[in-house]
């Protein structure tokens, strides 16, 4: 028969003690799982290029940042978790208002996607930030309102975009507005102009028997005449003015808030300007001349086309009055 030795009595414990038992294990069992969990996400925010936080909307306090934060501001997580204001100060002056306007929207929206501004990384040099923003979904038991977030540095995105954007408005050549955005832009002066019933003038203006210079010089030579030309367009206008390119020898301006006699006075100028130039090749040294065609808005122009045609008329009959001359149309 066997007896009831202590051995046999551990390996039947009364049922509350194997249950204490087994949750004693199973609580272990849990705590390692979420210790687990817990490194698999630190690790996971630590190699994510992202700064993820959380914010406490009343009292202004910053919960939580990620580890990405300080390799993107620069700065210590500490002081930010210490004084929100830490953030404030990291942003681009110019974009303080625009970062913390569409904070606050978050209250009202739920969600704040398209949020881009700038900041001063702690090496003095100016990053792009993209900082989502959303209302956490998380009900907290105080109904206190979580903003959580993710910033991202973008600043090659901006700096690509930048490029693309110069690319797709900028004359390769000249370096001055190509045809398409030199028109944007004079159609959205036009339209300033109507509505404020401002002053503006457009001038038009072609190189003076330029075929003879390539015939003579070589095309290379009059692709310097172009950019010469271009560059002195750009020095000779004011600032908020529009200088472009609009065909293989033939410049245009805008000028916004300008009677056409002050425009003429620039377009003299201008002509100066250019008589002034001197180019050498083989050595024979040669100048270069221009006729401009001049108009000013009226009540009567409805588009800026009527402008445009008014002042090619004008620039066409500089041609046949012996070019190098501006005419007023
Ligand atoms: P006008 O005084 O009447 O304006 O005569 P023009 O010779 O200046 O005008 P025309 O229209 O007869 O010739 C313009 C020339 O401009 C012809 C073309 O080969 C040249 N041209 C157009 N684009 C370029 C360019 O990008 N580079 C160079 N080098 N020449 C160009
Ligand atoms: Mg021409
Ligand atoms: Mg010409």
């Amino acid at each position: 028969m066997v007896k009831n030795t202590p051995t046999t009595l551990a390996c039947n414990p009364p049922p509350e003690a194997a249950q204490t038992l087994l949750a004693l294990m199973h609580a272990q069992g849990e705590v390692a799982r979420l210790s687990e969990r817990e490194q698999l996400f630190s690790s996971l925010l630590d190699s994510v290029n992202a700064v993820l936080w959380a914010f406490d909307w009343e009292s202004r306090q910053v919960l939580y940042v990620s580890p990405a934060y300080e390799r993107i501001f620069g700065r210590p997580a500490g002081l930010l978790l210490a004084d929100f204001n830490e953030w404030r100060d990291s942003i681009y002056p110019d974009d303080l208002d625009y970062a913390e306007r569409s904070l606050a929207q978050v209250l009202e929206k739920g969600a704040v996607e398209d949020r881009e501004y700038r900041i001063i990384a702690a090496d003095g040099q100016v990053r792009w930030i993209s900082d989502k923003c959303f209302i956490s979904q998380q009900a907290m038991p105080d109904q206190r309102v979580i903003i959580v977030g993710m910033a991202e540095d973008i600043t090659e995105k901006k700096q690509l975009e930048g490029e693309l954007q110069r690319l797709a408005t900028t004359d390769v050549l000249t370096q001055s507005s190509n045809r398409r955005h030199f028109f944007e832009c004079a159609q959205h002066a036009f339209e300033t102009a109507r509505r404020e019933q401002a002053p503006l003038a457009f001038l038009l203006l072609d190189i003076d028997d330029f075929k003879q210079i390539n015939d003579t010089y070589g095309h290379q030579e009059g692709d310097y005449v172009l950019q010469r030309i271009a560059d002195t367009g750009k020095a000779v206008l004011r600032r908020g003015d529009q200088f472009g390119r609009i065909g293989g020898e033939e410049f245009a301006a805008v000028f916004p808030g300008c009677t056409p006699e002050i425009a003429q006075h620039i377009a003299e100028r201008l002509q100066r300007e250019i008589q002034r130039l001197s180019f050498s090749h083989d050595d024979k040294v040669f100048g270069v001349t221009v006729s401009q065609g001049l108009t000013g808005i009226t009540e009567a122009d409805e588009s800026l086309d009527s402008l445009f045609a008014r002042a090619d008329a004008a620039m066409y009959q500089a041609k046949r009055q012996g070019k190098n001359q501006i005419v007023r149309g």
